[in-house]
């Protein structure tokens, strides 16, 4: 049984990972590599001399039947990108997912109810999967009746984290789990969450292949 990484900058070559190798724009290379992607524009790195022109490469990327998602993609507050063009560049790549009927993958920071606003006028069949979920349990749960998956990675370490508490009280049906960049394989964090949640780690992969399938109609 696969362990599913629905988050991660570096390719695996564990046999028992399924991974979303996220693809910067700028790194197509790794699009050769045997696994599936997502494919985005990420908040920090937004310059306006060059964005458009990086979403030209999304859009065009985005018919290949292995980028699964679009992202990782969304708002961030913390960082020094006038939220204008943020919000602008997300909505293009909100519009690419929802015409190529891709899945996207939200990194959020601090823009929480801003993202609550857009999922309300979006078409809700496209799932969204919050990368790095790290906010209270009311705006999980908003998300969740929105249909919108949140993944967990490392903060899953920091029991006083927000993580901590929210993967412990919502549904298993929502959860995906994400090394992200941290030096953490996907196996530690799985056994993490089971932990937390109390569960045994083939309940908990069992029950996130069956996610992985739903939100990507993949068997
Ligand atoms: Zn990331």
């Amino acid at each position: 049984m696969n362990y599913i990484n629905i988050h991660t900058h570096s390719f695996s070559n564990d046999p028992e990972t399924v991974q979303l190798l996220n693809v910067f724009p700028e790194e197509q290379d790794k699009l050769k590599l045997p696994c599936y992607y997502s494919v985005g524009l990420h908040p920090w790195y937004v310059k306006e001399d060059t964005w458009k022109g990086a979403l030209e490469i999304v859009r065009l990327v985005s018919s290949v039947d292995r980028v699964l998602a679009i992202g990782e993609t969304g708002l961030d507050k913390a960082v020094n990108v006038p939220m204008q063009t943020q919000q602008e560049v997300f909505e293009e790549q909100l519009h690419i997912a929802e015409t190529t009927r891709k899945a996207l993958v939200i990194h959020c920071v601090r823009s929480y109810s801003e993202m609550l606003a857009y999922r309300k006028k979006s078409d809700q069949s496209i799932p969204w999967i919050f990368h790095w979920f790290n906010s209270n349990e009311q705006t999980a749960r908003e998300l969740i009746r929105k249909n919108c998956f949140l993944s967990f990675g490392h903060m899953l370490f920091k029991e006083p984290s927000k993580a901590y508490q929210v993967i412990r009280n919502i549904p298993a049906d929502t959860i995906f789990l994400e090394t992200d960049d941290a030096g953490i394989s996907i196996r530690q964090i799985y056994q993490q969450a089971a932990l937390i949640r109390n569960i045994h780690p083939d309940a908990l992969k069992s029950q996130i292949l069956d996610n992985f399938a739903r939100c990507f109609k993949i068997t």
